[in-house]
């Protein structure tokens, strides 16, 4: 074994699960995993504890499985996250804890997200569940949506002695986490329905199908309901369009709702009653990780798959993983491109898509060289389907039903970062409604922060 590198990876072959929407990474197995943490250095001042946005002990738990001791290793793990097997598959930990390891400095960094993924599933395998509180300290907190914020303030929230509810507006719990993220990154039935179920152990309920804003509203919530504070957690689902001629034309899908058909309604099951239109050529702009979830998706329901992305390879902002994973299963990238035109025909269906090439100017205000479109460079691409991956905002529904709820100019809610204490009182916000689409990581480091928040309001030491 080369001590300097990751003990690899088992993956599903690129021409097979182009075709079948299975797991591509198959984890270590318990040997490759101590194998893994021996690699691991036990420092002292432990960098990677610094780039975990929840604080994990990274060494506590490696040191365990050292041992071969996986369920030291998950008590140490679900001190401090309620999603270790969906962190392990997908958080950015190439620029986070791994990309802070000092075993990186001089070879590959201790492949931490593999661990904390087999961790956890091995830990489920085994029936191990993390402990609640002993007692109820009589007071209600209202959480709106179960996506990574939600889940993780409730857990933290019912360890305290909480009696949290949760109030989501689909029919199934776990925000992007089932709708979003596919299956073939993040299985639904054995990863996060089990991570939701290790939530409910610990005293939290889940109501689904419940709209807050119009089934019932915040203030509802904290006057007629009896709920002491209120977390709200309910993401940025509204996606973003161009604006360009032809955006209406049957075949142009939001990245949302494709996905969300596939992955929440099993649009990608042949017995599926809501299924999918599937096209043969189809062309996602965008250059994300929902970019690349919703061209891999599409390839695995059949269509040949381009991406059109109006900047350059560097500057893709999916992580690199992603990207390789990607072009390895056959997916065409179309760089510094930017579409102008969607072309339909006569009964309004989608046939094709006119692009621009860009080249790339000075830096703007995000740090990355601008795209400058090249005059008479138009070329057009023969399509059925177009999905637009172009990022989301919040859905306004809570704040325009809320009073006293100020947003910020995106429509995000105003929240302190250190504890999500709103301009409403009692009441408290995190992860993407508060941020904008970022990271399940930081969505849950916020739900944690609000969760401290809201146990010091309630205990009066706010
Ligand atoms: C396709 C896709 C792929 C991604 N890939 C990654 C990745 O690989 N790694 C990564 O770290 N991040 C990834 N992200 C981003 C990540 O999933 C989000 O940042 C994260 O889920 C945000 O968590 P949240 O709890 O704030 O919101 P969400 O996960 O959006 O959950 C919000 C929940 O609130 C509910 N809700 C909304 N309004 C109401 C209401 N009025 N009443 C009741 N409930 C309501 C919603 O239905 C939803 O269930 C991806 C996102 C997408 C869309
Ligand atoms: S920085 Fe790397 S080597 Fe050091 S404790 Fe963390 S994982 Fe181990």
């Amino acid at each position: 074994m080369d001590i300097m590198k990751k003990v690899p990876v088992r993956e599903q072959e690129p021409a097979v699960r182009a075709r079948n929407f299975e797991e591509v990474c198959l984890g270590y197995d318990k040997e490759e995993a101590m194998a893994e943490a021996s690699r691991c250095l036990s420092c002292k001042n432990a960098k990677c504890i610094e780039g975990c946005p929840v604080s994990i002990n990274i060494p506590g738990f490696i040191a365990e499985l050292k041992e071969g001791n996986v369920e030291g290793a998950y008590e140490v793990l679900s001190r401090s996250t309620a999603l270790p097997a969906v962190c392990g598959r997908v958080c950015p930990q190439e620029s986070q804890c791994e990309g802070k390891c000092i075993r990186g400095i001089k070879g590959e960094p201790v492949s931490i997200g593999k661990l904390e993924r087999f961790t956890a599933d091995a830990a489920r395998e085994a029936g191990i569940t993390p402990k609640g509180a002993d007692s109820n300290n009589g007071k209600k907190v209202a959480i709106i949506g179960s996506g990574p914020a939600g889940l993780t303030c409730a857990g933290e929230l019912a360890k305290l002695g909480y009696e949290v509810k949760i109030f989501e507006a689909l029919h199934e719990a776990g925000g992007v986490l089932t709708y979003g993220i596919p299956e073939f990154r993040l299985p639904k039935e054995k990863v996060v329905r089990k991570e939701i179920e290790n939530v409910k152990a610990l005293g939290v309920r889940i109501e689904t199908d419940c709209v807050v804003g119009k089934s019932v509203t915040i203030d509802d919530l904290l006057t007629k309901e009896g709920f002491d504070a209120v977390f709200v957690g309910s993401g940025a689902g509204l996606p973003r369009f161009m604006g360009i001629p032809g955006e209406q034309a049957n075949g142009v899908f939001s990245a949302n709702e494709y996905l969300t058909r596939s992955n929440l309604m099993k649009a990608f099951r042949p017995d599926s009653r809501t299924p999918i239109m599937v096209g043969k050529k189809t062309v996602v702009v965008g250059g994300g990780n929902v970019a690349m979830d919703a061209a891999r998706t599409a390839l695995r329901l059949g269509s040949e798959v381009t991406i059109v992305y109006r900047r350059s390879e560097a500057e893709l902002p999916a992580r690199a993983e992603e990207v390789h994973h990607a072009k390895e299963e056959g997916i065409r990238f179309d760089l510094l491109t930017n579409p102008v035109e969607i072309h339909e025909n006569e009964e309004g269906w989608v046939t094709g898509i006119t692009c621009i090439r860009m080249e790339l100017g000075e830096p703007d205000a995000s740090g990355r060289r601008r795209p400058v479109e090249i005059p008479g460079s138009e070329f057009t691409i023969e399509a059925d389907t177009v999905i637009m991956a172009l990022g989301t905002s919040p859905n306004p529904l809570i704040a325009s039903t809320t009073g006293g709820l100020d947003t910020d100019r995106h429509g995000c809610i105003m929240a302190k970062e250190e504890n999500g204490e709103t301009t409403k009182q009692a009441v408290y916000a995190g992860g993407d409604a508060v941020t904008g689409a970022a990271t399940v990581i930081l969505a849950m480091g916020a739900g944690k922060s609000a969760a401290r928040g809201i146990h010091e309001f309630l205990s009066g030491k706010a």
